[in-house]
């Protein structure tokens, strides 16, 4: 988080350059939040949010504010009562989803997730569902020897709700816990991907009624509002349970977790902070906010 936090920490520059708080403070906190990407709708809410709390407290010095801006953003992201831990329970197969474009780290996530759960005492498989990009039915393999797990896969270009349906019967043959779906992230035909992901759905709860238990949306954190605007495309056809948020190791725009969670209402699950295998954690806004001041 270390180019996040540095963004962030312009916000303690100005505290200490301001002292007392007016209207020129506000403006260059709004400058500071919209450039580490925390969207300017959620910043405007934001920071008139932070006005009337300072009018109702009575706070005039711009270091007693900070605590309260850091309170604002840690109820953003937490929502009401929410829980970010994953839909998992012992006794059933668990069935994840993954969703997401091309490039965003799925096939990443998918296998250090694997690994999370494996190293928690689960049985886990993985289906390779993204038959359509060249390379990725390889890419997932790769991950399950890393990892140790069974991949379950068809040939290129297979119908992906078939290779699910595998997985589903493979994964009770076996007697897994939890069995992880890659899917398709091609966004060149917007209808027919979602189309696609409609039917694996299909399939899926036509197999196990309740499921997918999760319904995950991988996004890159280093592409900043175009994230947010993948965000709201998967929302409106895919019922996402959840966010994962790539890559936050690479970017000064960690911002984009604030712009998410506030716009879309869905909670970033977890989150993405190198390449390997360890580097997957989850989302604890508390952490989050703290890191970026601390
Ligand atoms: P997919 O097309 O969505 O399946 O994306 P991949 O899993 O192939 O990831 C695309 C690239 O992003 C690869 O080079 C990954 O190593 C890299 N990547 C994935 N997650 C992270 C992360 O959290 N941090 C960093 N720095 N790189 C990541």
């Amino acid at each position: 988080l270390m180019k996040t936090r540095g963004a962030f920490e312009k916000v303690e520059d100005l505290v200490r350059r301001y002292k007392r708080i007016d209207d020129e403070f506000y403006e260059e906190l709004e400058d500071i939040l919209i450039s580490a990407d925390v969207g300017v709708n959620t910043v405007m809410e934001l920071v008139d949010d932070l006005r009337n709390e300072a009018r109702k407290q009575r706070i005039e010095n711009a270091h007693e504010l900070q605590p309260v801006l850091s309170e604002k953003l840690v109820g953003l992201l937490q929502g009401k009562d929410e829980d970010t831990s994953l839909n998992i329970e012992d006794g059933r197969l668990n069935i994840i989803l993954f969703v997401g474009v091309n490039g965003v780290g799925k096939t990443t996530t998918i296998g250090k997730m694997a690994h999370m759960l494996k190293s928690q005492g689960k049985k886990v498989l993985l289906a390779a569902g993204d038959t359509f990009r060249a390379g990725a039915i390889d890419q997932l393999e790769v991950w399950g020897e890393r990892v140790g797990v069974e991949v379950v896969k068809q040939q290129q270009g297979s119908d992906p709700a078939a290779v699910i349906y595998d997985g589903i019967h493979t994964a009770r043959a076996r007697k897994a816990d939890v069995l992880l779906c890659d899917t398709a992230g091609r966004l060149q035909n917007k209808v027919n991907l979602m189309e696609e992901l409609a039917k694996i759905k299909r399939v899926i709860s036509r197999e196990v009624p309740d499921a997918p238990h999760e319904t995950l949306l991988v996004l890159d954190a280093t592409t900043g509002q175009n994230a947010l605007s993948q965000a709201k495309a998967f929302s409106q056809s895919a019922e996402l349970s959840g966010i994962v948020l790539t890559k936050l190791d690479g970017t000064a725009k960690g911002g984009i977790v604030i712009a998410i969670r506030n716009e879309l209402q869905v909670p970033v699950k977890y989150v993405g902070l190198g390449e390997k295998m360890d580097d997957l954690q989850p989302f604890n806004a508390e952490q989050f906010v703290h890191a970026l001041f601390a």
